[in-house]
């Protein structure tokens, strides 16, 4: 069976994030006063962070595929909103470099088709493709500096092609440098796609720690920090989706990203789960709907007080703060 027959994942549920919302955000009165932190912008790092999904970039747009003229128009649209990437290092490090005002989205691409990073031939050589996600992604960096080259890439290291790390053989290695390179993260999707449900330990370990132990080889020294899981589908011992080992071969994923569940929690919110991120799929409408959300409900996204060892936050949300996560994070509140 193809990775694309086995890709589909489950729709996204508005629905279930409103009510979650609605449990877990008070609004008080308190938060419509100025901020005099960042003139123009309440800042709220408490507030959600979408995490972004996306598949296949390619011409046309389709369920699983993201057109190339609607993947640009998610950048301008996203930059003029104010949201700037950021990686998932600094998700779970705590230490975001998103600047004052700005509210940070993170960027992830699944399946490692030629769509997301593709070479071509160029006078004297080879280039990025400027109409995949990368050559698109540099692009509008060039273009706008402020919006960083930040974004995951969740590879399968043993598909069939062509999702076997971008397709291209004969650049495997030199792909997943240059995303280094240039900023981006990757990540462990399993070697071929595996729905991690349907095996037993140790084949979940041996998935896991062979894709982590390649891409190991060919970025030397390479850890994985966060696992996709194919389908959504946990391991039937969920723990080894986090940790575990193959042959000496260990991995350890500080974050674990599902397929659908609306915008994720702040990390700095007590009620954020590392190792259960939801993420929005971005097909169809599916931004264009949060994004909007996000306009008629300001004060539910995370909006940076630019100081990556500070956090800000209404003090009526203080009891949700997780205090102890971050060693030495500064707290200000309003
Ligand atoms: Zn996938």
């Amino acid at each position: 069976m193809s990775v694309l027959s086995t890709a589909k994942c489950r729709s996204s549920s508005p629905v279930l994030f409103l009510i979650l919302a609605a449990a877990g955000t008070l609004i008080s009165s308190e938060m419509n006063h100025p901020n005099p932190a960042t003139a123009g912008s309440q800042t709220n790092e408490l507030g959600r962070i979408p995490i972004l999904e996306y598949h296949l970039i390619q011409p046309l747009e389709s369920r699983w595929g993201r057109s190339i003229a609607n993947f640009r128009l998610d950048l301008e649209t996203l930059y003029a909103e104010g949201f700037r990437p950021i990686g998932v290092s600094e998700f779970i490090d705590g230490r975001i470099e998103a600047p004052a005002g700005r509210k940070p989205v993170i960027l992830t691409f699944d399946d490692s088709s030629p769509g997301q990073m593709r070479y071509i031939s160029c006078a004297g050589g080879i280039q990025i493709d400027p109409e995949c996600a990368v050559g698109i992604l540099i692009d509008f960096h060039r273009k706008h500096p402020d919006f960083p080259l930040r974004g995951i890439f969740f590879v399968l290291p043993e598909a069939k092609q062509p999702h076997k790390l971008f397709g291209q053989p004969e650049f495997e290695a030199k792909k997943l440098n240059e995303l280094v390179r240039l900023g981006f993260e990757i990540g462990n999707h399993t070697l071929w796609h595996a729905d991690l449900a349907k095996y037993p330990g140790s084949v979940v370990q041996k998935q896991l720690a062979l894709a982590q132990e390649s891409v190991g080889r060919m970025v030397p020294g390479y850890r994985f920090l966060a696992l996709s899981l194919p389908m959504g589908d946990w391991p039937q011992e969920a723990a080894l989706a986090i940790q575990g080992s193959y042959k000496g071969i260990e991995y350890h994923h500080k974050a674990i990203f599902l397929v659908t569940g609306g915008p994720a929690a702040s990390p700095y919110d007590a009620n954020c789960q590392f190792t259960r991120l939801p993420r929005i799929q971005v097909t169809g409408n599916e931004l264009k709907y949060w994004l909007k959300y996000f306009e008629l409900h300001p004060d539910l996204v995370f909006v940076s007080d630019g100081d990556p060892t500070r956090v800000t936050l209404p003090r009526n949300q203080l009891p949700r703060l997780a205090r102890n996560r971050f060693a030495n994070l500064q707290v200000t509140t309003y």
